[in-house]
């Protein structure tokens, strides 16, 4: 699977020429590193993400915009590959990281975690060069209404280096897994770690419980997932809001920042020149806590 992932890219490289000015465009952004002694976050000047961030994602806009995850309305040149019976892998044509695939269902349902988490940890096993993530609906989802996955390399998100050398309380632990909820990383964050497979999802059940206060409704919540010789790790931002104060204040004061799962992960991205050049550690720390 990994080896047709791989060509599924170089040949979209090779025959969709957006795409391909779009990637290549990524070795070219502005970073700027900001080292929190415990924790790194890189903010990323990354225009052509101004529609996503600035994306209105009521549910009557969402209705009425055709949903760019189903495969009727996508590009004739975009194509995908099966990863399971549910879901395909494409390469995501608007990418923030290298390598950056999503991976939708194939039919429209919506955007929830809990159906389809063993499914996440089976793509993080067969993809295991990857870290597999996934953004909430209320907090980072571009198509709230298709559920979807997305998967970059693994080395590119601060948050999968920061979480090993965290402090950390103990919330459960066995010879199969543990939970832990990491410290001083600017925001709350809980890591499961497992080697067996059932377990790990037993795990991530028993904190989803606690956390879905509401019927119906899925705790706010950006979910990270990579396998390794240890097995798998599962990364939980729990989250409040999807945007914080600045998105919505005007003048001087705004800024277009929408975190989503990438920004959780410590890349920041900022699709304003004014907002990278005048972003600094004390309003990064703001906009965490925030959300
Ligand atoms: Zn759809």
């Amino acid at each position: 699977m990994k080896q047709r992932v791989e060509n599924l890219f170089s040949e979209q490289l090779n025959e969709w020429a957006d795409f391909k000015e779009r990637t290549e465009q990524l070795n070219c952004l502005e970073l700027k590193e900001f080292n929190f002694g415990t924790h790194r976050i890189i903010a990323q000047f990354n225009p052509a993400r101004a529609v996503s961030t600035g994306a209105k994602l009521d549910a009557k806009s969402i209705a009425e915009r055709k949903c760019f995850l189903c495969r009727e309305n996508q590009p004739d040149v975009q194509r995908g590959i099966d990863i399971n019976d549910r879901f395909c892998v494409l390469v995501n044509p608007f990418p923030i990281l290298k390598k950056h695939f999503t991976i939708p269902l194939k039919s429209h349902e919506k955007q929830e975690i809990l159906p389809y988490i063993a499914d996440m940890l089976d793509f993080a096993k067969l993809l295991d060069d990857y870290t597999i993530f996934y953004n909430g609906a209320q907090c980072g989802a571009s198509a709230p209404d298709h559920m979807h996955f997305q998967a970059v390399t693994k080395g590119q998100l601060p948050i999968e280096s920061d979480c090993k050398n965290a402090k950390y309380v103990l919330l459960s632990e066995n010879s199969r897994g543990t939970i832990k909820e990491l410290k001083n990383l600017g925001r709350r964050c809980l890591l499961i770690e497992a080697n067996d497979k059932n377990y790990g999802l037993s795990l991530f059940r028993q904190i989803y419980s606690q956390l879905a206060f509401q019927k119906d409704e899925e705790p706010m919540m950006n979910v990270f997932c990579y396998y390794n010789s240890e097995g798998w790790h599962l990364i939980i931002f729990l989250r409040k809001a999807h945007r914080p104060s600045q998105f919505y204040a005007e003048g001087a004061d705004h800024i277009m920042v929408s975190p989503g799962a990438i920004d959780m992960a410590g890349v920041m991205v900022l699709p304003r020149k004014e907002d990278f050049d005048k972003i600094d550690r004390k309003t990064i720390a703001d906009i965490y806590s925030q959300v």
